[in-house]
């Protein structure tokens, strides 16, 4: 390491010290309470919230319902998917992450009756609740793609990253094969909200990147492929990553949406503004429509006038109660608002949570407001990231003002995401950033 990378880890580390011990000192005394408070999904926002709250509460029962026996550090299979890391890399289980003092109920929940306060499982179990934290996450829609199945993935150049370890790992089996052999590749995503809406900018980026390292530049022609007018939410973002997709040579095709793939022929189909767009691939990535899961929209919890194709919870954007039932939380990626789906947004939606949740078993008013803080590392390429950041109003948020400028590929910023990242995402998960 020279003495400028050396410079640069001593500053992140600093700062990221700051960043914990910002949360180490707000802590406050538990409070007694029998209060019965049931969490859905032990994924990210479940798990950290869980082990918050046994902090503050006394006497509480508390209880996690999550049927997937595996935690999933999701940010990881972008790596995974580039053969940057194996799939055991994202892999533990759930009940590494859980605090004493919780219960942990491995059913799947089939619908919450808002009225009665109960949640019901798809095994016919009812829990009452006093409190409820809705943290389930989303539904990948692969089956909204005509001709797309999952046993496809690794197979005739199709990938699939967001669909677990496994399949992250076949996508790297298919992309590795394109950055040798070269041809067109398709990096799609949908036209609904999606978690880290910079994942497949990551990927496109990554697997160009390795295509020139391995000599092929003038074998491969990338095109991005969107629904969306724009490359992304951000509007200074988006024109950054147009510039480095015209320094790299990388096509769009905007407006358009994935519909369809004939697999045999390696012929992917798009709807346009005008009709239908059929174009030939040697690779594509497949990123389906996002929505929230069936019990969700099914037991009324639902936005009724937006996102209505998706289902996200209706809820208050800068405390995440709902809006109709004031003894229910939405958190994480499920939650009705309009930035936020991602971990680094879980991070900071959880303290918000506890702060009502807490504030209401105590019959006061909570205090912490979420603005939106959305944060996704965008790999440009191996080594090089940018630490994009944001709020609800789009405005830069960087947590480094000064040590990481926002907008430029840099090593450090790599480090947040090669490194970094997951030790502030298990530090999250265990309530302690
Ligand atoms: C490819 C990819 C790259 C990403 N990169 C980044 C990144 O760089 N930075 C970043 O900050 N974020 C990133 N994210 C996003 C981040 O991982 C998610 O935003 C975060 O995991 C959301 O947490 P969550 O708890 O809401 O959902 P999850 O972590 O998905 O957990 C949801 C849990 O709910 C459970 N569940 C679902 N349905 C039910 C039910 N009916 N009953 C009971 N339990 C249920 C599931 O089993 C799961 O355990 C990425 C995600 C992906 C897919």
């Amino acid at each position: 390491m020279d003495r400028r990378q050396f410079l640069k880890t001593a500053a992140f580390g600093s700062a990221a010290a700051t960043l914990v011990a910002r949360h180490r000192t707000a802590k406050a005394n538990p409070v007694r309470t029998s209060a019965r408070i049931v969490i859905i999904g032990a994924g990210a926002a479940g798990t950290a919230l869980a082990n918050r709250l046994v902090h503050r509460l006394e006497g509480a029962r508390i209880t996690l319902i999550d049927p997937r026996r595996d935690h999933l550090y999701q940010p990881g299979l972008s790596l995974v998917a580039t053969g940057l890391r194996p799939a055991g890399y994202v892999v533990s289980r759930t009940t590494d992450w859980l605090p004493d003092g919780v219960t942990l109920l491995p059913e799947r929940v089939a619908a919450v009756d808002a009225e009665t306060k109960t949640v019901s499982t798809e095994s016919g179990e009812t829990l009452g609740y006093d409190w409820l934290v809705v943290a389930p996450g989303l539904i990948l829609d692969h089956d909204a793609i005509d001709g797309f199945s999952l046993d496809l993935v690794g197979e005739n150049g199709i990938g699939a990253l967001y669909a677990g370890p496994e399949y992250a790992a076949r996508t790297w089996a298919a992309a590795n094969r394109f950055t040798q052999d070269g041809g067109t590749a398709l990096f799609t995503r949908p036209a609904t909200e999606m978690k880290c809406a910079g994942a497949p900018l990551k990927h496109a980026f990554l697997i160009d990147d390795i295509a020139r390292r391995a000599g092929n530049a003038g074998r491969v022609n990338m095109v991005y492929a969107a629904p969306q007018s724009t490359l992304f939410g951000v509007p200074i973002v988006a024109e950054k990553v147009r510039m480095l997709f015209r320094d790299r040579g990388i096509g769009t095709m905007m407006k358009r949406t994935l519909t369809a793939i004939d697999a045999g022929a390696k012929r992917a189909t798009f709807a346009t503004d005008t009709g239908t767009e059929v174009v030939d691939y040697d690779y594509i990535h497949v990123i389906p429509p996002q929505r929230a899961p069936e019990f969700v929209v099914q037991s009324g919890l639902a936005w009724a006038d937006r996102w209505t194709d998706q289902g996200w919870v209706e809820a208050d954007r800068q405390t995440l109660h709902h809006l109709r039932y004031p003894e229910i939380f939405a958190l994480g990626d499920v939650a009705g608002v309009p930035k936020g789906k991602t971990a680094a947004s879980v991070k900071w939606q959880v303290p918000v949570v506890e702060d009502h949740l807490v504030a209401a078993i105590e019959g006061r008013e909570g205090t912490q407001t979420y603005d939106g803080y959305t944060s996704c590392p965008l790999i440009t390429r191996i080594g090089r990231a940018m630490l994009v950041e944001f709020d609800y109003n789009n405005n830069l948020v960087p947590s480094f003002p000064g040590v990481i400028a926002p907008l430029e590929e840099l090593w450090i910023s790599w480090l947040m995401k090669e490194v970094a990242l997951k030790a502030t995402y298990n530090a999250m998960l265990r309530g302690r950033a």
